[in-house]
Parts: structure tokens; C-alpha cells; sequence
């Protein structure tokens, strides 16, 4: 038997710290947050479920709560803002345990901790199915810095944070029951939104568009082209891929494709003037951060994988299916 509706929030109310932002946070009907003047307010949600995003037969409670977080606060990362408060609605099924309802609580309350951010309210129910989180954050951003996935123009170079394919890789092997090691448990179990990342090249004006890997690179990229009307050519030897993906690769270059299609990257893909290629190099160290130049935006629409040899590559990404159906796809 589980504590009530309202012991549960009460308890959660007692862990929720109060940033300087938050003029009410849980227990009114509303939060409010103060915008200072010259900022605008930015807002995101993802819904995860049970059965479709995540499979508790593959991640504990813990690292849920972390991830649902921080897959939240990418899309903050991904605009330049910089993350206030969070929303936190639960439907818990109904055998759930304290203890486990805890253990969420606990990977809740260290992401939030991780990024600063203030949970500011929610919603809590009981679940006669699977278990349903939906997470809502806010992050403020000076209202001329906001990056959007539509800025990009012919010329400028397409970058990206980090390495692709590690989330993906490991859901590959999750599904082969083969065991992780700790670097791509950490890679798919605890993805890092770049917060730090986004917000830099907002305050300081480096990109012209932007969006988080959340689909992996090939599906991703084309919504930042068609927000932006532009084309791209991307060079896939300069796609930045881990060591741990490399030796994989060497055996198997098939999961290649999961560079371009895995998904659940949380990585930064942008565009910046060629004119910034200094500057961001000099983040990339300050930050000690990998930052990719993978290609360059075309006027044309089209989008081209093109390979070490100048031919254009097409993904094989029906020999990935089994991630269309079964799984964890936190990505959507
Ligand atoms: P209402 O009936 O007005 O929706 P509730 O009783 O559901 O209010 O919630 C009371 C307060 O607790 C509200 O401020 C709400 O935002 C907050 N709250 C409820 N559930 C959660 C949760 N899971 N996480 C954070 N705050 C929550
Ligand atoms: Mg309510």
C-alpha cells in the first residue's frame, strides 16, 4: 500500500528547492515565474510511457527519473536557454511500491539538482496501466539570443557537440542481451543535456540555427534544413564517433548507420559563419568538449551524405527496424 495523493506531494514539495526565479512554486493552483524584462519565457514537454519510450526490464527507476530531466532540458540547451523550473506529472501504476516511487523521486531530484532547475508543481495520479511521466520546463533567454532551427543559411558550416551513436549502441546491445560498459550505460542511461554548451553560443551570438539529436543526426538535420528552407552536405569521416564505437565498428560496420540514425544522442547540432570556426574552437577547448565541423549548408534543398571516396552514402536503415517497434525510444 502506497502513501496517498497528498502525503506524495507533500514529501515532494519538501525536496523542491526555490530558485530565484520562482515567485510561487508547488502548492498554489500555478506556478509563477519572474521573467526578467527583456527575456522571454521558453517552454517544452515530453511525455514518456511505459512500453513505448523506456522498459523498466532494461533501466531502474533512478535513472529514469535522471533522464526524463535531462532529455527535457536538452530542448532548453537546444534554443540557448537557460533552464529554470520543471512540472512534473506522474501516473504511477498502481503496484508500485514507496520504495520505488522513491527511487524515481530520487533520479527526479538529481537532475533537477544537475541542471539548477526548481520543481515548480505537476500533476500526480494512479495508473491502472503503465507508468506515464510527462515533464514540462521552462528556461529563460534574452529575447535577441533565442536560436531557432531556422537561421541556417547557404555557406555556413553545420557543427556538432560531442560523439554519435553511443545511445544507439547501447540499445543495440540491450537488445542483444549484451552486458554495457560503464561508458555507454552512461552514454544511453544518463545522457548530459549541454546547457552550459547551448547558452554559451546564444549569449555570445556563435550560431545561426540549432536543435538537439534526439533522432539521431539524419532525421534531425532535415528538420533544421526545412525550418531553414537550406540543404546541407554532410562528410561522414568527419562525424565525431567514440573509441568505444569505433572498435565496434571495426568489427560490425553496419552500426555505422547508428551514428546517423540511433537516436538518443542529446548532442547539439548547429550552424555558425565560417567567420566562427576560431571562436568555437577555443570553446570547444575552454569547455573541454568535443565540437565537430561535419559540413557545410547548400542553398539547394537537398541533403548529402557523402563519403571519404565523394560518393553519397544512403543510410541502410531498415536493417535497424527492430528499433521502430519494440524498445526505448525516449527520443520521440
Ligand atoms: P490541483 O487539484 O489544483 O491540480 P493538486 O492537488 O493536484 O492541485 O496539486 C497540489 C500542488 O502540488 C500543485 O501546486 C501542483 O502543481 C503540485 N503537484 C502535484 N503533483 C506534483 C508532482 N508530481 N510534482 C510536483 N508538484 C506536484
Ligand atoms: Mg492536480
Amino acid at each position: 500500500m502506497r502513501a496517498g495523493e497528498f502525503e506524495l506531494i507533500d514529501k515532494i514539495r519538501r525536496r523542491a528547492n526555490v530558485g530565484p526565479e520562482i515567485r510561487l512554486g508547488i502548492g498554489d493552483d500555478c506556478s509563477s515565474i519572474v521573467v526578467p524584462p527583456n527575456y522571454e519565457l521558453l517552454t517544452s514537454t515530453d511525455l514518456l510511457l511505459e512500453g513505448v519510450h523506456f522498459c523498466l526490464d532494461w533501466t531502474d527507476l533512478f535513472s529514469l527519473g535522471i533522464k526524463s530531466v535531462a532529455v527535457n532540458i536538452s530542448d532548453l540547451a537546444a534554443m540557448g536557454a537557460k533552464p529554470v523550473s520543471l512540472h512534473l506529472a506522474v501516473g504511477l501504476p498502481a503496484n508500485f511500491s514507496d520504495e520505488q516511487v522513491e527511487q524515481f523521486l530520487n533520479g527526479v531530484f538529481a537532475g533537477l539538482e544537475c541542471y539548477e532547475v526548481s520543481l515548480v508543481g505537476g500533476d500526480t495520479c494512479r495508473s491502472e496501466g503503465p507508468l506515464v511521466i510527462s515533464a514540462t520546463v521552462q528556461g529563460i533567454c534574452h529575447k535577441d539570443q533565442v536560436i531557432t532551427r531556422g537561421g541556417a543559411g547557404a555557406g555556413d558550416d553545420l557543427w556538432v557537440s560531442g560523439t554519435l551513436g553511443d545511445s544507439g549502441l547501447a540499445l543495440h546491445f540491450l537488445q542483444m542481451n549484451r552486458p554495457l560498459s560503464a561508458f555507454l550505460a552512461e552514454r544511453h542511461y544518463r545522457p548530459e543535456a549541454r546547457v552550459v554548451l547551448g547558452q554559451r553560443l546564444a549569449i555570445e551570438n556563435l550560431a545561426t540555427a540549432m536543435l538537439d539529436l534526439s533522432d539521431g543526426l539524419n532525421g534531425d538535420l532535415s528538420h533544421l534544413l526545412r525550418a531553414s528552407t537550406v540543404g546541407a552536405r554532410v562528410e561522414l569521416e568527419r562525424l565525431p564517433l567514440s573509441n568505444e564505437f569505433k572498435d565496434e565498428l571495426r568489427i560490425d560496420q553496419s552500426l555505422f548507420d547508428l551514428a546517423l540514425c540511433g537516436g538518443e544522442d542529446y548532442e547539439l547540432l548547429f550552424t555558425a559563419k565560417p567567420a566562427m570556426r576560431d571562436l568555437l574552437e577555443q570553446l570547444s577547448v575552454e569547455m573541454n568538449l568535443s565540437l565537430s565541423r561535419i559540413g557545410e549548408i547548400t542553398s539547394t534543398p537537398e541533403f548529402d551524405l557523402v563519403m571519404a571516396s565523394g560518393l553519397i552514402y544512403q543510410p541502410q536503415i531498415s536493417a535497424f527496424d527492430h528499433f521502430g517497434s519494440t524498445k526505448d525510444k525516449s527520443r520521440e
